[in-house]
């Protein structure tokens, strides 16, 4: 490691202040530190966001679930709340990466990052949830902004997330063995005024498909899943998967979610 210094501010306020001076926030480490050690990032100063309780705590608030910053990938799988209003959700963060990174990961943290092949943007889009920051409130339409780019301003932070509680949702992944991060990830989620459909892992950054959410809102069905043809123009060619072996995993995936989300 090189130097840098490092801040733990015991509110929100001055953590909003040492971040628009500069500072790195720093939620579990487990994107930033691994990209500080590559060189890849190289922060001057550090302010650690475990020393701020508005960022933590999961509740209820009429038919949404605000989920605050720095809550652990473990806490939202475990949350009570959590598992009966949004089952999908609490399923999606316990089967992210480990058992390491899910005790240390948080989901201010991941979709902050935007890593393009990440659990928890598809989750944020599919639902149409609100990234409520230090600033203002930005609508996941218009947060998630391609290659770990968000709309986030310098030493904007994030402070909660606030999902709508879907009547039926659910997210398929295939794992890739090696990082345990989606080769491609699908999460749907059914609301009263349609479905939505988000894809992770298979482009340049999370993303919804027209074609998934009309078929599906017209009938929610596998079949009618399967009906979609997936345009693979768009899509990541990689040493991991074809564009077109992408194309068939958001086939396959959107399928599989349908299924499990009809129990
Ligand atoms: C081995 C491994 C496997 C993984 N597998 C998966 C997987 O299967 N699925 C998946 O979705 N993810 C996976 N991850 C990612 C993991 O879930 C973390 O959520 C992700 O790395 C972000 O880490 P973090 O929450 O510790 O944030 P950090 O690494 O501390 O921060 C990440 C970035 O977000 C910024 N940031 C953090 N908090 C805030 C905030 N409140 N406001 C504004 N900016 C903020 C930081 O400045 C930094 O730029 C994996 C990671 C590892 C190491």
């Amino acid at each position: 490691m090189y130097a840098f210094t490092f801040e733990r501010p015991a509110s929100l306020d001055e953590a909003a202040k040492l971040a628009a001076a500069g500072a790195k926030p720093l939620a579990g480490g487990q994107t930033l530190l691994a990209s500080m050690k590559l060189r890849l990032s190289a922060p001057e100063q550090l302010a650690d966001l475990s020393g701020c309780p508005e960022l933590t705590g999961i509740r209820r608030e009429g038919d949404a679930l605000v989920i605050g910053a720095m809550s652990r990938h473990v806490e939202v799988a475990n949350n009570a709340d959590v598992k009966s209003a949004y089952p999908a959700l609490a399923d999606l963060a316990s089967r992210i990466g480990d058992r390491q990174v899910r005790a240390m990961g948080t989901i201010g943290g991941s979709v902050a990052n935007n890593d393009p092949a990440a659990c928890y943007p598809s989750a944020v889009l599919a639902s149409g949830a609100t990234v409520v920051t230090t600033k203002r409130e930005i609508a996941a339409d218009d947060f998630f902004q391609g290659l770990f780019a968000t709309a986030l301003e310098e030493g904007e932070l994030i402070k909660a997330i606030r999902f709508p509680i879907p009547k039926q949702a659910a997210y398929e992944k295939l794992r890739q063995k090696a990082s345990h991060f989606p080769l491609v990830g699908v999460f749907v989620a059914v609301y009263g005024s349609g479905v939505r459909v988000a894809v992770t892992g298979a482009g340049n950054g999370v993303f919804r498909h027209a074609g998934l959410e009309a078929a599906l809102t017209k009938s929610f069905t596998p079949e009618s899943a399967a009906a979609v043809a997936i345009d693979d123009s768009e899509l990541n060619s990689d040493l991991h998967a074809s564009a077109a072996y992408r194309a068939n995993l958001i086939s396959v995936l959107a399928q599989r979610a349908v299924a499990k989300a009809l129990g």
